[in-house]
């Protein structure tokens, strides 16, 4: 009997905390996951890694040097399918909540007469220079979603990303309420959800590091609306969500349905 063809993947790093990559590493059935696919290339786990010719290939990591720039145009074009993995590649992440500001004065704040060999700026998502196919949200994605995307992709199907808020989980796991018993800025009821309300278990308050839900699904007004209600501020929630997803086009669109 022929073997079947193992689909080639490839994973990459941007400026990142490699992070995702890490998570990618951590997953149990990593090694079991390795027989099915062909790794051609993973930046954390070799001192090589070139950008190879493969079938998927998931980047994490913002694009904040003219480096990253070039070597996410490669992986693009070497790459059936790309995967922005985690909120540095699908919104820029933290190190994107700085947009708009000045890049040589908040570096020389952080990093003094310093200097870095690639030219820089603030860090911007994947999608501001390549097609993304698909987005794996997360900081760092969940375990089981990693196992998910790449067995979708193994079938000859594709992921679908969740269109409910972490909200639905945390009622589920019947946690405590923080914004409705502690009137905390939770921002549970418009963010994505898939971490099983990760942060509500333990007490705090979601800051939405998994990015902003798609508005039109039909519970969303009714969730949203209890921040109005409940005499959180429009600013108040508009910061929050920046932390993680400022450049993130949902943003405005979403605070006006809310809070409009
Ligand atoms: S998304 Fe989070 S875990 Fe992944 S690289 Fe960015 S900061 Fe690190
Ligand atoms: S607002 Fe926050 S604490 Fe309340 S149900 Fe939603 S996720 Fe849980
Ligand atoms: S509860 Fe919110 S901040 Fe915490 S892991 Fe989930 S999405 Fe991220």
């Amino acid at each position: 009997m022929r073997e079947k063809m193992k689909l080639k993947i490839g994973i990459y790093g941007l400026t990142s905390c490699y992070g995702c990559q890490l998570r990618m590493a951590s997953v149990k059935d990593i090694l079991e996951i390795s027989n099915n696919f062909e790794i051609v290339c993973w930046k954390m786990m070799s001192s090589k890694g070139e950008i190879e010719q493969c079938d998927i290939a998931f980047v994490e990591g913002s694009v904040t040097t003219e480096k990253d720039e070039e070597e996410i145009k490669m992986i693009r074009e070497k790459s059936k399918i790309v995967v922005a993995m985690g909120s540095c590649a699908i919104h820029g992440g933290v190190q994107g909540s700085l947009l708009g500001e000045d890049y040589k004065k908040i570096f020389k704040e952080v990093y003094g007469e310093n200097s870095i060999d690639y030219k820089a700026k603030i860090g911007e998502p994947l999608k501001k220079y390549i097609k993304v196919d698909y987005n794996l949200p997360g900081c760092p994605p969940e375990e089981n979603e990693v196992v998910y995307y790449l067995a979708t992709f193994g079938m000859g199907t594709y992921p679908e990303e969740k269109d409910y808020p972490v909200c639905a989980e945390c009622r589920r796991n019947g946690y405590p309420c923080l914004l409705i018993e502690k009137n905390e800025p939770c921002l549970g009821p418009i963010i994505v959800a898939g971490c099983n309300a990760r942060c509500p278990a333990h007490n705090v308050a979601c800051i939405g590091c998994r990015g902003a839900l798609q508005h039109n699904v039909a519970w969303f007004d009714s969730l949203a609306i209890t921040f109005k209600n409940r005499g959180i501020n429009k600013e108040e929630i508009k910061k929050r969500m920046e932390i993680f997803c400022k450049q993130s086009e949902k943003i405005e669109e979403i605070i006006e349905k809310v809070f409009g």
